[in-house]
């Protein structure tokens, strides 16, 4: 079997014994003579299903029943619309703060529902630090306050979220279940799964019950995150798939001890990383010290031909996916929950013979 070193930044690397054990039941789930993906999503199987997925979810990140936990389509993308929609009521505003490619892409989807404060913008440092969350100027009486927890591209995060008055709304779609958080400090978790929870084209969504309320009717049902509650996630036909995949990750999560344990290994994958990156000033890491992503690690070189050279020699000893995102060129190493430590073993190692020959 020839499985690379997928360093994708998503869709991206899943546990293989999640992808095994999906493989094989794939044709025939648990003896009942057909796929998941064949099944009726009210039938007794797919209800099971489900049902593990929210309460794993519920026990992964110790969420109460004031939240509601749904499985969405459309991803991280739809959630960037159907945040105002749901919550940027008429006459209120809403506090943005701007860290990068994905924070910009949902405060343009909020200026199209209502009124936006960008309350920070890290423009002026190339979006590679994040705010100092103890002086962000929150706006009194803002209906929420926006924060990507991430940020995909860039390569950094928010090492503590700040307390808000407001509801905290995070976009945590490339570092969801990589480390504990107390979500009581949130309003709305959304996160598109293809990271660290499965399939594309689907978001978790962790949503306190009472902010569903706040729903204007202009909103069609479809978009109000209210018409998804009463049956979590059936309102249309869900993607059984994801749902299904998704347990499977989440089993695998706490099989292997939780956010704890993945936030521990985290650490020491990325640091392992930024070690060879801070050892010598061939490598000129783009992310700030104090705001470094453990799931993004970003990166240049002197040139860009060195850059190229980098990428395809990597690809050739089977490290895949490096290449930076194509709005900001450089390099970029996504290490999800699922990306095993020999992984980073070949990279570092790849990367210490690269500075030797190039350097
Ligand atoms: C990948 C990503 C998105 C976009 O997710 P889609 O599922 O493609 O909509 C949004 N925000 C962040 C932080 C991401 O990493």
């Amino acid at each position: 079997m020839g499985r690379i070193y997928n360093f994708s930044s998503g869709p991206a690397v899943l546990p293989l014994p999640v992808l095994e054990k999906a493989r094989d039941q794939l044709v025939d789930f648990e003896g009942c003579g057909m796929s998941i993906m064949e099944m009726s999503h009210r039938g007794k199987i797919f209800d099971r299903i489900i049902k593990e997925a929210e309460a794993n979810t519920r026990d992964i990140l110790s969420i109460s029943d004031d939240y509601s936990i749904l499985f969405l389509p459309g991803g991280a993308s739809q959630q960037f619309a159907m945040v105002p929609l749901n919550l940027l009521t008429p006459g209120s505003s809403a506090d943005y703060v701007h860290t990068g490619s994905w924070a910009g892409k949902a405060i343009k989807e909020a200026q199209i529902v209502g009124k936006v404060n960008v309350i920070w913008d890290g423009k002026d440092g190339n979006y590679m630090a994040g705010p100092d969350i103890a002086s962000l100027p929150f706006t009194k009486g803002a209906a929420y306050v926006h924060i990507t927890s991430n940020e995909t591209i860039g390569g950094m995060r928010f090492t503590e979220f700040p307390r808000t008055e407001a509801p905290l709304v995070a976009d945590m779609s490339s570092d969801i279940m990589s480390r504990p958080l107390d979500v009581s400090q949130f309003g709305i978790i959304y996160a598109g799964m293809q990271k660290n929870l499965g399939p594309s084209g689907n978001a978790l969504v962790i949503l306190r019950k009472d902010l569903a309320e706040r729903c204007p009717d202009t909103v069609n049902y479809f978009f109000r995150y209210k018409t998804h509650m009463p049956e979590p996630s059936l309102y249309n036909t869900p993607n059984t798939w994801a749902v299904y995949v998704y347990k499977l990750v989440t089993d695998w999560v706490k099989e292997n001890g939780g956010v704890a344990a993945m936030e521990k290994r985290n650490i020491a994958k990325a640091q392992r990383v930024y070690d060879v990156l801070d050892a010598s000033a061939f490598w000129k890491p783009c992310a700030d010290k104090n705001s470094r992503s453990i799931m993004n690690i970003t990166w240049r070189l002197e040139t860009e031909d060195l850059e190229k050279k980098f990428i395809q020699e990597a690809a050739a000893a089977g490290l895949d996916g490096l290449k930076g995102h194509r709005s900001v060129g450089g390099l970029r190493a996504s290490i999800y929950n699922a990306f095993p430590e020999d992984g980073i073993t070949a990279l570092v190692e790849f990367m210490r013979e690269f500075e030797k020959k190039n350097g």
